[in-house]
């Protein structure tokens, strides 16, 4: 059971076909709202979107590419199709590739720019003219931004990622004040999300090692533990529930916040 209710609300959860989106999606299914996973990842999103319903959700799977504009508009259009309108969006598709600084491969950093800011900016564009007064949603609602605690607390090796990461902060800030004054009814927000055991965080802690810069991933795990005051990695949970609380009407004053989801590492 879900401490928020979400019965009746509409969402689409990108990258939400494995690591913190599939949970995010299953959080959202379990507060009662139908869900629509858009990912790049055809077998693995349908597959996600399969257990949802078999779980009793409304749910379906959507082909989405967030650096892509017509795979935006085509998606939305099908969500909106499938479950009858939008009232909530996370943009939550999100890659990281480790490089020093120093050395840097230019083709690495314009691909995490294009997924992680692009992407953001693109759903943005996208959830404000579906849920905007007069659009083919039309009931305002909500949009949570995935950032990460890279974007709150400098850690060696993910320089192109975290700068990613800060700006998907900026977006956020942006977008909600643009929503307040045109009157869109949309709130935007953010979480910062810690270190999260994922395909994409237990590889990120193998690079750490990879590069040199700790002994071993376990080492550089077990330090970012050490630098946590609630003394242990996050869990899937952990970041789904706090995107369930920015999505409801719990939230409902809240909107160009950024809420870390850390335990307490960024502060
Ligand atoms: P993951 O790699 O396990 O999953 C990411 C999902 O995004 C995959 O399903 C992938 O197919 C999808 N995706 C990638 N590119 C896409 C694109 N162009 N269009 C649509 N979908 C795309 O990663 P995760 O750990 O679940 O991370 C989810 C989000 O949380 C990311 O934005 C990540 O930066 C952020 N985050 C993760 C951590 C962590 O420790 N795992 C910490 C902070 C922030």
């Amino acid at each position: 059971m879900s401490v928020y209710d979400l019965t009746g609300r509409k969402a689409l959860v990108t990258g939400g076909a494995r690591g913190l989106g599939a949970g995010m999606a299953e959080a959202l299914a379990r507060a009662g709202a139908a869900v629509v996973v858009g990912d790049i990842r055809e077998d693995t999103g349908k597959a996600t979107a399969d257990a949802l319903q078999r779980s009793g959700a409304t749910a379906a799977f959507v082909p989405l590419d967030v650096t892509d504009e017509a795979s935006w508009e085509s998606a939305v259009t099908a969500t909106i199709g499938e479950l009858g309108g939008l009232d909530i969006l996370v943009n939550n598709a999100g890659i990281e590739i480790s490089s020093l600084v120093a050395d840097l491969d230019p083709a690495d950093v314009r691909r995490m720019l294009e997924v992680n800011v692009l992407g953001v900016a693109l759903g943005l564009k996208h959830a404000f003219r579906a849920m905007r007064p007069g659009g083919p949603a039309g009931a305002g609602g909500a949009v949570v931004n995935i950032s990460s605690v890279a974007a709150t607390f400098p850690f060696p090796g993910i320089a192109g990622y975290a700068a990613t990461k800060s700006a998907v902060d900026r977006l956020t800030r942006v977008a909600a004040l643009e929503s307040g004054k045109l009157g869109y009814g949309v709130r935007v927000n953010c979480v910062y999300p810690g270190l999260v055991p994922t395909e994409m965080g237990a590889r990120l802690a193998e690079d750490m090692a990879t590069l040199g810069l700790w002994p071993s991933a376990e080492a550089a795990v077990g330090d970012v533990i050490g630098l946590t005051p609630l003394g242990r990695l996050g869990e899937v949970s952990d970041m789904a529930d706090a995107v369930v609380f920015l999505a409801s009407d719990a939230a409902r004053f809240i909107t160009g916040a950024g809420l870390p989801v850390d335990g307490g590492m960024g502060m």
